[in-house]
């Protein structure tokens, strides 16, 4: 029979390509903790509509990406290609409403159907910190702070943060208006998908990754000429934070975000390590989110970041290994050390017990297991009731009583 295989776009991680996740989201619990962003835990799955209603029927995500079902009870779910949307319907069903503003974050799972490749797969995981119920630009620049300090507490340097401003709903309609009328100048010259983007939404255009959409991308209406005096205001005071707070940044005035729901501003911390996939944490503000879930207008704005390309960029995390490796010799050595083993892993010290193969075998494992200790008991250490303490850098050994031992390896 041939073996099982996955579903593609799908990981299944060892040792380090698991610690590096894990390092990921230790550092992210780190610095959420620093900016007071409390966790909060939303499903997995989630009504399809969800989803649609918020994310837009234009974008790639609803339209080609969505892992949608019925469940057995006919109702349609969709697994989460993100937690936004998930994290605003709790905000209006669960009634999070009444702690807002509320700073919130989770990690997890989300699901894309897309073609697998470097740093892009069908399950893949996220960060997640929102600020909900605050339609400040303050709020912007304490949740840019924080994605700054997590890439610096990750020893991420070579990302750089590249901001836009989308502007107010004025803003946005003019420029749109603006940008439809000069892609519709380059229509035969556009790609496939912009051709199509161009009637439903021109905006999106300027996201395109086919190559011959390029130059006529750089040509077109910046959203500067357009924006409101009150957007520019906004914007203003969002770059004066950033400076303040010592947080870089580069203006990308054609930089947009695939999701309908953006407002004012929009942000992509991108790098040339990835390839291809260069963006290793995205948001920016979605005062219209809410409303499109039926809730009353309620400012927000937030970001999410790939665990998988974050973990890309570290370094290596420390391989985890015991203190000690004990090392029983006969069959009354082996019940021994479990119990042995119990007293010092109850007492906070990590044992691994070795007890395979002849005495020169098992030494060499206790030596290759990574530990500073070998604890070596045979009968006659159990006659006089201490253990051979072992230091495996030095090859210094002494007899240690064993109620002495964690004692012994703590100081
Ligand atoms: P991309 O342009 O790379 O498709 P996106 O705009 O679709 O990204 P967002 O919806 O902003 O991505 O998601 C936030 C972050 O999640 C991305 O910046 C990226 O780091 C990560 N991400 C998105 N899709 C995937 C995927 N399929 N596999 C791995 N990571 C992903
Ligand atoms: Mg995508």
């Amino acid at each position: 029979m041939t073996p099982v295989q996955p579903v593609r776009g799908t990981q299944s991680l060892l040792f380090e390509d698991a610690d590096r996740l894990a390092a990921v989201v230790a550092a992210f619990d780190k610095v959420r903790r620093l900016y007071g962003f409390r966790r909060v835990e939303v499903p997995t799955i989630e009504p399809t509509a969800v989803f649609a209603r918020t994310i837009g029927e234009t974008t790639d995500v609803v339209s080609k990406e969505m892992y949608s079902f019925e469940d057995r009870g006919g109702e349609s779910i969709t697994l989460r290609p993100e937690f936004t949307a998930g994290i605003c319907r709790a905000y209006l069903s669960e009634g999070w409403q009444q702690h807002a503003p509320i700073k919130v974050a989770t990690h997890g799972s989300a699901f894309r159907y897309e073609r697998p490749q470097k740093g892009r797969f069908r399950e893949f995981h996220q960060l997640d910190a929102e600020i909900v119920g605050a339609g400040e630009p303050q709020a912007d620049v304490e949740l840019l702070s924080f994605a700054d300090q997590l890439l610096k507490e990750l020893g991420i340097s070579g990302a750089i943060l590249k901001l836009n401003t989308l502007g107010d709903p004025e803003t946005r309609n003019a420029w749109r208006d603006a940008l439809h009328e000069h892609f519709r100048g380059h229509a035969s010259a556009l790609s496939e998908d912009s051709q199509t983007r161009l009637e439903r939404n021109p905006l999106r255009i300027l996201d395109s990754k086919a190559h011959q959409d390029w130059p006529i991308v750089d040509s077109a209406p910046t959203i500067d000429e357009f924006l409101t005096g009150e957007a520019a205001d906004f914007f203003g005071k969002v770059t004066e934070g950033l400076d303040a707070a010592g947080v870089a940044w580069e203006r990308a005035p054609r930089l947009v975000r695939g999701l309908d729901y953006y407002r004012h501003t929009a942000f992509e911390f991108i790098t040339d390590q990835l390839g291809a996939q260069g963006t290793v944490l995205a948001g920016g503000r979605y005062d219209g989110l809410i409303e499109s879930l039926g809730g009353s207008h309620t400012p927000a704005v937030g970001w999410a970041a790939g665990i998988e390309r974050l973990a890309m960029m570290i370094a290596a995390p420390e391989a985890e290994k015991p203190s000690a490796a004990l090392v029983p010799l006969g069959e009354a050595a082996e019940a021994k050390a479990l119990g042995i083993a119990a007293n010092l892993r109850n007492g906070g010290m990590a044992v691994e017990i070795v007890s395979r193969g002849n005495t020169k075998k098992r030494m060499q494992r206790a030596a290759g297991s990574g530990a500073r200790y070998a604890i070596v008991i045979g009968d006659n250490e159990i006659q006089a009731g201490e253990a051979q303490l072992k230091d495996l850098r030095s090859g210094e050994q002494r007899p240690v009583g064993f109620d002495s031992l964690l004692q012994a390896l703590q100081s």
